[in-house]
């Protein structure tokens, strides 16, 4: 996987598998900024705590909370990833937990994608338990093919078929966050 960061390749490799192109970063800067100006509108005057959920959601934190220009905080939460699968453990645990108080707060929660939706719904009931003001819930991509659990997702980026994806954060045994696209595997039929 060896290209100049300004090319966005049509095809990668990461981990001797293929994958395309599916969502370039100029679309995702666009939906990223009308994001961006409806929690502006919603939250002006409120000082929003935007939580990410760590690693996935690194980069579109990054990005996201650029186009936020009313006040705002940010803290962080590492749960259980997928390690160098494909397809989720179905197990959720907590590697790092909230340091900010969050009590009587407006919550944002950010997250890179919703799969079955079991650590989103994870992450809602901690939340709970420390009563902030609100909670919404923000993630780019969503699979709602995969969801079982029926969670609250207030802004969906993309919502997308059931593959696995790559890129913008996303990894396949922690390579690839750096690609600046969206990428699906290629699956051969
Ligand atoms: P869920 O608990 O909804 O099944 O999965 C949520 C987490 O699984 C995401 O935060 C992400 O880390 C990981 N995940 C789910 N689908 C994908 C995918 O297609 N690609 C990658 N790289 N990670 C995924």
């Amino acid at each position: 996987m060896h290209f100049a960061p300004s090319e966005t390749p049509e095809i990668v490799y990461c981990r001797d598998e293929r994958f395309r192109l599916m969502i370039p970063n100029e679309t995702l800067q666009t939906r990223i900024t009308e994001i961006g100006s409806a929690i502006n509108e919603e939250y002006d005057g409120k000082n929003p705590i935007f939580i990410g959920l760590l690693n996935g959601s690194f980069i579109f934190m990054a990005d996201l909370i650029r186009n936020v220009t009313i006040d705002c905080e940010m803290d962080f939460i590492k749960l259980s990833s997928y390690g160098a699968e494909k397809i989720s453990s179905g197990q959720v645990t907590e590697k790092k937990g909230l340091d900010a108080k969050i009590a009587g707060r407006h919550v944002i929660v950010v997250e890179d994608i919703v799969d079955t939706g079991l650590s989103m719904r994870y992450i809602l009931e901690q939340m709970a338990h420390h009563q902030p003001a609100s909670v919404k819930v923000v993630t780019l991509l969503h699979k709602p093919d995969a969801t079982r659990e029926n969670v609250q997702l207030d802004w969906v980026g993309f919502s997308i078929e059931n593959k696995f994806v790559l890129g913008y954060g996303l990894d396949y045994g922690q390579l690839g966050r750096n690609l600046a696209a969206i990428y699906v595997l290629d699956e051969v039929s």
